[in-house]
């Protein structure tokens, strides 16, 4: 394949990149659950997840949402409530309520099947072209390429030039293994998380190391973004055995619906805090004080009784809060 950024690769180099890549996969990748088998809701339900959030993250939640709904059809007959409670720790919840469209759409259209082709899946709601290529090579063997983040690395390095958009999406399915595109698709995704890392790639341990133009010489042309702190500050008010919490308003840009504790100013902090807890969310790393109290003036909450709590669709914080106090 001829590149028009000058580097090529000819027909020998292309095969071995194919060959290198799928001997290294076999040999190394890892043991993640949805590698287990090729059933197509379960490698939707993780490509999902694994949209922005880790691995580890994904693994804690993975197996909780398939003992809740162990099928496309469990899934679509849901309250959407209840799909956001089982989401919840994994943020970015649209990904959640796509998911119950898609499920949906897939129960009705298709008598609960899911289509294996690229384009039918695209026209599936929160499926664009990454996880409908993904789809159909891991489950159904299709030819298509994927590009996430970590393609993208992995190829802009071994050619030395920036790719985006159009070329890189084209420059992927160039070096596409015909005979395994869903391994292959999974084979250069995991050397982006695995060995060509973001900031310090492992080119000792690379098995394109001969392939590859950069070799871990090339700069970062890319600053990361700083990570700013912010701090924040949640009432924990609990009478008898219920907890006073509110819910986000439904038309909020940001988990529109979900249940957290009731904020309060920073300034007006009483002196005691009974906990304090870390989060970060993308660039910005919270400290967060929580006070156990009355809360006053807040009308737009309600009491929850605890044993109602781990069923509502809390947001990631509230949940890692109310279990570092050991409420849930
Ligand atoms: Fe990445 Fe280094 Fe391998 Fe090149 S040789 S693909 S920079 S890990």
């Amino acid at each position: 394949m001829n590149l028009d950024h000058g580097r090529k690769f000819d027909g020998s180099q292309t095969r071995g990149w194919r060959q290198s890549l799928l001997v290294w996969y076999d040999r190394n990748r890892r043991d993640l659950p949805w590698r287990s088998d090729r059933d197509p809701y379960r490698v939707w339900l993780s490509e999902i997840m694994l949209q922005q959030t880790r691995v580890a993250a994904v693994l804690e939640h993975y197996h909780r949402f398939l003992q809740r709904f162990p099928t496309v059809q469990k899934l679509a007959s849901a309250r959407e409530s209840s799909v956001l409670a089982a989401w919840s720790g994994l943020g970015y919840y649209r990904r959640a309520r796509m998911m119950h469209a898609a499920a949906k759409v897939i129960v009705k259209k298709h008598g609960g099947k899911f289509p294996g082709e690229v384009a039918e899946l695209r026209t599936l709601p929160g499926i664009g072209r990454y996880t409908a290529a993904a789809i159909a090579s891991i489950v159904f063997n299709v030819p298509a390429a994927v590009v996430d983040g970590n393609v993208e690395r992995v190829l802009g390095r071994v050619f030395g030039t920036d790719l985006a958009g159009e070329p890189l999406w084209q420059t992927a399915e160039a070096l596409l293994s015909r005979r395994r595109p869903g391994d292959f698709n999974q084979a250069v995704m995991e050397l982006g998380a695995i060995v060509c890392l973001p900031r310090q790639p492992r080119c000792s341990v690379c098995p394109v190391f001969g392939l590859c133009a950069t070799r871990g010489k090339l700069e970062l042309q890319r600053k990361l973004a700083p990570q700013q702190r912010r701090d924040i500050c949640y009432a924990l008010d609990h009478r008898d055995s219920s907890i006073f919490l509110v819910q986000r308003p439904k038309h909020s840009t940001l988990m529109p619906g979900m249940w957290e504790l009731p904020e309060i100013p920073v300034s007006s902090t009483p002196s005691e805090v009974s906990l304090i807890v870390r989060h970060s969310i993308t660039v910005t790393d919270y400290t967060v004080r929580v006070m156990r109290g009355r809360v006053s003036g807040e009308s737009r909450g309600r009491w929850v009784p605890k044993a109602r709590i781990p069923r509502l669709p809390l947001t990631g914080l509230a949940r890692k809060i109310l279990r570092q106090a050991e409420i849930i």
